[in-house]
């Protein structure tokens, strides 16, 4: 087995990281970047990206884009990771990506909806979420119900990210509500200007995200609309969080906490108290030591899940692995470095306390950590022998 990620992914990995250190992390802390980047500061930001080679990475090679792996990909989300310069939820620096399940957009369906979202001309919003059904899908209550070559969509979705700029929703709804999670989704492509989609409300959260509940009140849109097949929306949907899972709630942290422990790491060094740099206290030393250990770790989980994954493997339970393992490890490399700076930890002066509220949001968002814990402990069980693993 080789763990070297060779000549060409370390040029990759080099040439983000440069960026980041001396383009990102300079002008992390100004006003006009993080979630509040303005559109000149992407502009800027797009122009090296181009220069670097990097547009579109994330974008299969099919519809012009790089077509990298998710080795690759999670390898620049790692770098990504160590500055608060982007936003922390659909950051575009390396251009707009067709996320979700657009890319399984068929025929006249890659023109109406993918290709203007990859130009950088529409934006989408992914909608599964209700006041009903989080957590869990069985309590989904919105139905797409056929009438002639129409669907006709009933029904609440909230906390959903991005409604408010959208162009159109990717409306996850029960087309056939006895069978639900198991064939009885589907995904809709349902422009938000169609009437009937009405914008109700925005929460507030503690990480300055603004998601939107939504209302769907008879919203009739053609069965053109649906991607994939009548019945597929949640495999579609899962199938694009088990990427997430690796590559945003697995690399992204381990960025996040890498950076946390350099800074830490510098802060103790300087910072002396009672005669002495925290640095020499063993107790401040067991902190980065525990912290440098966890961020390895769990590193190496993401890599090999993300390698696992290019090699066409399976890789559902690693991915909740991966989530549970780099999130609550990044929360608490964070917490010691914030417990590290003292009072300075916690001022809006350092990215610290950002990342900390941020984190605390994706052990909830996109799959709490208890719902992937007991579906990696169910999937243990039933793999040994003599039992089938249930679906999903
Ligand atoms: C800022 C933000 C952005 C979001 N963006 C989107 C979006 O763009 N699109 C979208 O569709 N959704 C979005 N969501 C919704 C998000 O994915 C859900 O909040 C999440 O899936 C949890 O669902 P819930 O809030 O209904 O919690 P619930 O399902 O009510 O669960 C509450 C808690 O119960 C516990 N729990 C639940 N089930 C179990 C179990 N089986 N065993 C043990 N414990 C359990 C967990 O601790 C969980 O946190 C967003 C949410 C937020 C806050």
């Amino acid at each position: 087995m080789d763990f070297d990620l060779g000549p060409e992914l370390r040029m990759v990995q080099q040439t983000v990281r440069t960026f980041v250190d001396r383009e990102l992390i300079p002008v992390e802390m100004q006003s006009d970047v993080g979630d509040a980047i303005t559109p000149e500061r992407y502009a800027e930001f797009h122009r090296k990206v181009r220069e670097m080679g990097l547009w579109q990475f994330d974008v299969p090679e099919r519809f012009g884009g790089g077509g990298l792996g998710l080795l690759e990909r999670c390898i620049i989300q790692e770098e990504i990771g160590r500055t608060k310069a982007l936003p922390f939820r659909h950051n575009e620096l390396f251009g707009p990506t067709g996320g979700a399940v657009l890319y399984h957009c068929q025929g006249e369906q890659v023109e109406r909806f993918l290709l203007p979202v990859l130009r950088g001309e529409q934006k989408v919003c992914f909608a599964q979420t209700e006041p009903e059904g989080g957590a869990d899908p069985a309590g989904m209550r919105t139905t797409a119900v056929r009438d002639g070559d129409d669907y006709v969509i009933n029904g609440t979705k909230r906390f959903i990210t991005g409604a408010a700029r959208a162009h159109f929703a990717q409306v996850i709804a029960l087309t056939d509500p006895e069978k639900r999670a198991h064939g009885g989704i589907s995904c809709i492509i349902v422009p938000m200007h169609t009437p009937g989609v009405k914008l109700v409300r925005a929460d507030h959260t503690m990480m300055g995200d603004e998601p939107w509940e939504i209302h769907f009140d008879n919203v009739r849109v053609p069965v053109a609309n649906r991607i994939g097949e009548e019945g597929a929306g949640f495999r579609l949907a899962q199938e694009w969080l088990t990427v997430n899972r690796i590559k945003i709630h697995g690399a992204y942290p381990v960025g996040i906490a890498r950076r946390a422990l350099e800074m830490a790491m510098e802060y103790a060094k300087v910072r002396k108290t009672f005669g002495q740099p925290l640095s020499q206290r063993q107790v401040i030393q067991f902190m980065l030591a525990d912290s440098a250990m966890e961020i390895e770790a769990a590193r190496l989980l993401v890599l090999s899940t993300a390698w696992q994954f290019d090699q066409g493997q399976d890789v559902r339970d690693r991915s909740y692995m991966v989530k549970i393992v780099c999130t609550e490890m990044a929360s608490r490399v964070v917490d010691r470095a914030i417990q590290i700076h003292g009072g300075v930890g916690l001022t809006t002066d350092l990215p610290l306390e950002y990342w900390y509220r941020q984190l605390r949001s994706i052990r909830i968002t996109e799959g709490a950590t208890e719902v992937l814990r007991w579906r990696l402990a169910r999937s243990l069980l039933t793999a040994s022998p003599g039992s089938d693993r249930p679906a999903d």
